[in-house]
Order: C-alpha cells, then sequence, then structure tokens
C-alpha cells in the first residue's frame, strides 16, 4: 500500500523526467542554435520542479516509513533504495553546495574549452581547483568509510570503493603490460583508416549490422548528432541512439553504433512491470558500459563477427573490393598506443583510466597540487605507454570529465571492461556469433542483466546471476586469448 502510495507520486518526477529527456534528446540533435538559451532555461526550471517533489515532506516520510516496513519484496527493496541514495544527496549535500556547483562548472566548462583550445593547463587551474574543493566537501557531507575518493565513486557507481578499484588495476596493470610487451609485431596502422566513405552507405551499412543482432523496429530509432550517444526516453518503449558520420575511417560510425546498441539493448530489455518507477533504469554506469562493451568490443571486434558482417559490408563499401576478411580483422584490431583515451584500443584502453584514478585520487586527498598535473601526466603517461603529451591539449586536458565536476567517474569505464570480459567466459560467444544465433546472445543479456533493471544494486545483480563480482583477470585472460 505505503510502496503504491510512493510509485503514484514517483510517476509525476517520471514524466519530468520524459520531458527532460526528450528536451535533452532534441537538443543534441535537430533543435535549431537559437533555441538553446530557451532550452537551458526550460530545463533549469523543470529540474527545479523535480527536486522541489522529490524533497516535500510528505514524499521524504513515506519513503522513510516504507524502509521500515519488514515484508517488502525485492522490487519494493528496489524502489525504496534507489529513491533513498537520490535523496541522500540532497538531505545531506546543502543547497548552497549543490548551486555553487552547478555555477563552478558551467563556468569551469567554458574556461576548459578555452584551455584546450590554447593548450594551456593555467587557463583551468584556477577553476579545476575550485571543483576540487567542492568535490571534497560533497565527500565530506555524504561521508566515507576508508577514503574520501569512495564517497564520489559511490555517487558514479553504487557501493563501488577504491578498495575495488585498487584490486582490479593491481591485476589489469602488469597484465596489459606484459602483453604490450608481446605484442610488437601487431599492426599499429592500417590503409583504411585514411579511406574516404560516403555518408548513405555507412548509414545503410550500420543500419543492416544492427539489424543482423536485432531490434524492435517500433521501440528504437537511430539519428545523428555531434556527439554520438544512448538515451532512454522511456525504457522500455523508446530508445534511441545517435551516431556521427566523419566521411573518413568507416570503423568509427560502424563501432560507435554497436557502442550505443550495445547501451540500448540494456534498456530495450527492462522489464516491463519496471516501467515508470524508479527502478525501471539501467542500475549503473559500470552495468551499463559493460553492455557497450560487450557488443562493441567482445562481439563487434571478434574475428566470427568481422566474418559475419564482412559480406554486408561490401555491398556498401565498394572500396572493400580490395581487401580481404584478414584486412578487416586487423583494420577493427589494431593495437597502437596513444595519448588520446577515447583513441585507445582494447589492449591499452584501461592504462588510461589507470593515469587518471590515481591523479585524481592523489588531488582529492590533497597529496598533489594541481600544478603539479601537467607534468604527471606526462611522466606517468610515459611509464605506462612510452608517449609524452607534447602540450597540455593532448595530455592532462583532453577530457571534459573535470569541468563537468566528475571526479570518479573513469574507472566505471574499466569496470564496464572487466565485466564486458567476464561475460565472454559466462557464454559462449564466439561460437553464437559464428552460428548468427545473436537473439540467443540478447535472451542472455537479457535474462542475466538487462530484465532487472536497478532492482539489486551492482555487485548483488552480478553475484545473483554470475556469484562474483569485479574480477580484472577476466579481462586479462580475454586479452591474452584474442592478441
Ligand atoms: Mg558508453
Amino acid at each position: 500500500m505505503i510502496i503504491e502510495q510512493i510509485l503514484e507520486r514517483w510517476r509525476v518526477l517520471w514524466a519530468l523526467g520524459h520531458a527532460q529527456r526528450v528536451l535533452a534528446w532534441d537538443l543534441e540533435t535537430y533543435m535549431p542554435e537559437g533555441g538553446v538559451k530557451a532550452r537551458a532555461l526550460a530545463r533549469a526550471e523543470l529540474a527545479q520542479l523535480a527536486q522541489k517533489l522529490m524533497l516535500d515532506e510528505q514524499f521524504v516520510k513515506l519513503v522513510e516509513r516504507a524502509e521500515e516496513e519488514r515484508d517488502l519484496t525485492d522490487f519494493e527493496r528496489g524502489v525504496v533504495r534507489v529513491i533513498k541514495r537520490e535523496l541522500k544527496f540532497y538531505q545531506r549535500v546543502p543547497p548552497e553546495v549543490v548551486k555553487e556547483f552547478a555555477k563552478v562548472t558551467s563556468e569551469a566548462f567554458a574556461a576548459w574549452k578555452n584551455a584546450k583550445e590554447r593548450a594551456k593547463f593555467e587557463l583551468f587551474k584556477p577553476h579545476l581547483d575550485k571543483i576540487l574543493q567542492l568535490a571534497r566537501t560533497v565527500a565530506e557531507k555524504l561521508g566515507y568509510e576508508e577514503h574520501p575518493y569512495d564517497a564520489l565513486l559511490d555517487l558514479h557507481e553504487e557501493g563501488l570503493t577504491s578498495r575495488d578499484v585498487d584490486a582490479v588495476f593491481s591485476v589489469l596493470e602488469p597484465g596489459i603490460r606484459r602483453l604490450l610487451d608481446k605484442l610488437t609485431d601487431w599492426p599499429r596502422s592500417h590503409p583504411l583508416e585514411e579511406v574516404p566513405y560516403e555518408r548513405a552507405s555507412a548509414e545503410a551499412a550500420v543500419r543492416e549490422v544492427l539489424e543482423l543482432l536485432g531490434y524492435p523496429r517500433d521501440r528504437f530509432r537511430i539519428d545523428v548528432s555531434p556527439h554520438p550517444f544512448t538515451i532512454g526516453i522511456a525504457q522500455p518503449y523508446d530508445v534511441r541512439i545517435t551516431v556521427r558520420y566523419r566521411g573518413v575511417d568507416f570503423r568509427e560510425p560502424l563501432f560507435s553504433a554497436l557502442h550505443e546498441y550495445g547501451h540500448a539493448l540494456y534498456e530495450l530489455n527492462i522489464d516491463e512491470a519496471l516501467a515508470f518507477t524508479p527502478v525501471g533504469d539501467g542500475v549503473s554506469l559500470g552495468i551499463h558500459e559493460s553492455q557497450s562493451r560487450f557488443v562493441e568490443n567482445v562481439v563487434g571486434r571478434s574475428r566470427e563477427f568481422v566474418e559475419k558482417i564482412f559480406p554486408m559490408l561490401r555491398r556498401h563499401f565498394t572500396f572493400l573490393d580490395r581487401y580481404t576478411v584478414d584486412d578487416l580483422y586487423q583494420y577493427f584490431n589494431l593495437v597502437r598506443p596513444s595519448l588520446i583515451r577515447t583513441e585507445a584500443d582494447e589492449v591499452t584502453y584501461n592504462l588510461h583510466i589507470l593515469l587518471r584514478y590515481r591523479l585524481e585520487k592523489l588531488m582529492l586527498a590533497g597529496e598533489v597540487e594541481t600544478s603539479q598535473l601537467p607534468e604527471l601526466w606526462s611522466q606517468e603517461m610515459e611509464r605506462l605507454l612510452g608517449l609524452k603529451p607534447k602540450n597540455d591539449a593532448e595530455g592532462v586536458l583532453q577530457d571534459i570529465h573535470w569541468a563537468h565536476g566528475s571526479i570518479g567517474y573513469f574507472p566505471t569505464y574499466t569496470l564496464g571492461n572487466v565485466i564486458a570480459a567476464m561475460l565472454y567466459f559466462k557464454l559462449n560467444v564466439r561460437e553464437a556469433v559464428a552460428r548468427g544465433e545473436f537473439g540467443k546472445i540478447r535472451e542472455f543479456l537479457r535474462e542475466k542483466i538487462h530484465k532487472w533493471g536497478a532492482v539489486y544494486p551492482p555487485k548483488e545483480l552480478l553475484v545473483r546471476n554470475f556469484g562474483e563480482v569485479y574480477d580484472g583477470s577476466y579481462l586479462i585472460r580475454y586479452l591474452e586469448e584474442k592478441f
């Protein structure tokens, strides 16, 4: 009864969120530029309204009463857990801090863009200092057991601690470096990287490849935007992805579409019974990223998948006449240590995250000054990948995350890669791909991850369905088998 009252009130919040997501999608895709100011105003007002409804005294009381109920179902416990997490943030972090955070990060974003264009970290440094100061305040207000960074990790990935992340990297770092030492003969570049393509051909290819993997036509859309993303407008009824077409190197639209499709599939498969409730969404960033990485890398970059889509790609890209399946497999699986995280391959990617994780933890604890960052970045880059950035733009300024105030976000990427590799060992993926049994793969993901939405916290979901949590050795075993 009490849960029904909570859900009834929640539906209003859901509706506001639904409107916000349509506005966000439109902003990124088709809105004329002149609409920017009005859209920002409308979204800020709606966000304030949602916050007011969330913190409504009667609503909070209902949730607190529900928490004391003894015979809740798993679904009901999930509902209370997810709302309590959101409330905790607003109840513990004072509104002045939240407001200051919004102000500081919007200024920081503009400063970061400018600093990156000029490759001058000093222009961004004062903003980063303010963000760190606020992040420390947030961590103290939220509370933690061992390290202030844990409070920020938990904001991005429920229950994740620096102890978990350290354990994962203690396996990944030596494993990846060992592998890199052995991969000196592996192809680092391929002529196809330079070959231009027609946008219409790429769009048709992307559509056909995703159709092969399978999606519901009446609940899914593919559009175009400058930065590819997935958005669940109303899970599981309306989920959309976007792709970017730059006109050269067709790997980019193909694999970013596969990545976003992995995110979308998660939201399309959430149990309908969870729709319009607090648990009718993906449970966390790390679990979400595991789904995108699984489709993009484990399935999409496998030999079997490349063989499967080769004839299809040949029909859309006539320049492939001169290339073989081997060529394509190499082109999709180059291993080339790079300065830029977003250009990194499967082998080196997590070293980029390791570097950021270490620096964030040190900065937050005040163990390094931000003035030392460019130098530390450069040293660590050289140690991990043997490369030295020529300037701050290709070093410490490359990512948007710190300007957004997202500290403690990066580790969720590695978590995604680790879980995706675990899934590789839990299902005979390559055999299923070779046989074209994509329905079987979708069903496996649906049963083990998707349908549960956010009913269980991430660690509990993994323990229930796989009997274990984050284990970096799966990723090393997967990479060693492949490379
Ligand atoms: Mg992603």
